[in-house]
């Protein structure tokens, strides 16, 4: 066991906590419970007139909704930083469909059949998929979500697949008449994967399409959990994240018009982020953080342990001065991060802590 550092330094800190508590009201702060519906992240596609959303939008609110969830209709992003800023807000974020990818995000020159694109939208998307995989955040992504994801990996598209892919076998993605989804066969072989869970097993599956890109050249790490007949990828996913599920259907859509089943992919990534975010095991991390702090004779003596507490409690973990529980040169040993706690797999010891209680009430060693 370690013992502190220096004891007059420790006793200095003491005091200044004492008057930090007094003179900045620090203890007033407190996070929102973790009793909270989970925040699921929405991208951008533009700023809608009046705040109403588009019907496509609406579909993946509503289904989120349906899932028990709350849907955050992100801002714009325009770089790492301000995506990152608007995914503090959330805890999983859903990649949506839309345009055309801008064929230069993967190098290519735009082909004759490229159909809209919308730059801004690409970088804002762009931003939010590099940062949301950064932070190893929960992702469903559907159609040009896909494909996004796929060209974010280092992968590459077909700009217009029925053109430029060549099969005996004949599959109708998009509508010709472009009024109502096509429906097509997919075939789910693993049956551990997230969308054999999704969807209720491997197996073959009707869904909905609405597409005329495709993942070409797949992007690294990620896996084809799902092909259509003419092998046009149909899932991919990333099994070294915590949960990256990418779909070229729309779920959300086969809610309304075909099954409510399909609200398990919203359910599971629902699920992704509740573990990711205040689940039980941050009710874990706050008693082992109560513990801790019940381990250090210097809190105790000083009469914090109440505040720590009531810090502890409200999932204040970073704020002053809870964070002196994590600097070692205050207590001797630190206390374990909550992403450190995560990794450790709830398996933890309170060690002893400095016992220099006795230099506060001036009975010395
Ligand atoms: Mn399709």
């Amino acid at each position: 066991m370690k013992k502190c550092v220096s004891k007059t330094l420790s006793l200095l800190i003491a005091a200044a906590l004492l008057a930090g508590m007094l003179c900045t009201g620090a203890f007033a702060s407190s996070e929102e419970p973790s009793t909270e519906l989970v925040q699921v992240g929405v991208s951008w596609v533009g700023d809608f007139e009046d705040g109403v959303p588009d019907e496509d939008t609406q579909a993946y609110i509503d289904a989120v909704e349906l899932a028990g969830a709350e849907a955050v209709y992100l801002p714009q992003a325009t770089d790492a930083d301000s995506a990152a800023a608007a995914l503090e807000t959330v805890d999983c974020i859903i990649l949506t469909g839309g345009e055309d990818l801008d064929p230069a995000l993967y190098g290519e020159e735009p082909y004759e059949l490229l159909e809209t694109v919308n730059q801004v939208r690409d970088v804002s998307d762009y931003w939010y998929c590099t940062v949301a995989l950064e932070m190893d955040m929960p992702i469903l992504a559907t159609c040009r979500g896909l494909q996004l994801l796929n060209v974010v990996c280092g992968g590459t598209l077909y700009q217009d697949f029925p053109s430029q892919y060549e099969t005996d076998v004949e599959v109708i993605h998009r509508d010709p008449a472009g009024e109502d989804f096509a429906y097509h066969n997919i075939t789910v072989e693993d049956e551990t994967s997230l969308v054999a869970q999704a969807m209720g097993g491997a197996g073959e599956y009707e869904v909905n399409s609405w597409h005329h890109q495709a993942i070409k050249d797949l992007g690294e790490g990620l896996v084809v959990t799902a092909v259509a007949d003419d092998g046009i990828i149909e899932a991919v996913e990333l099994p070294e994240a915590s949960f990256v599920l990418a779909v070229q259907f729309h779920p959300e859509w086969m809610i309304q018009e075909v099954c409510e089943d399909y609200v398990t992919f919203f359910t599971m990534l629902i699920e992704a982020a509740s573990q990711t975010a205040s689940g039980t095991e941050e009710s874990d991390y706050q008693a082992y953080l109560m513990a801790f702090v019940d381990s250090c004779e210097d809190i105790r003596t000083s009469g914090a342990a109440e505040e720590f507490y009531a810090l502890i409690e409200a999932g204040d973990y970073v704020s002053f001065p809870v964070e002196m529980l994590f600097d070692a040169t205050w207590f001797g040993e630190a206390a374990m991060t909550y992403e450190e706690f995560v990794a450790a797999d709830g398996t933890y010891e309170i060690g002893e802590h400095a016992s220099n209680g006795a230099m506060l009430d001036g009975t010395g060693e």
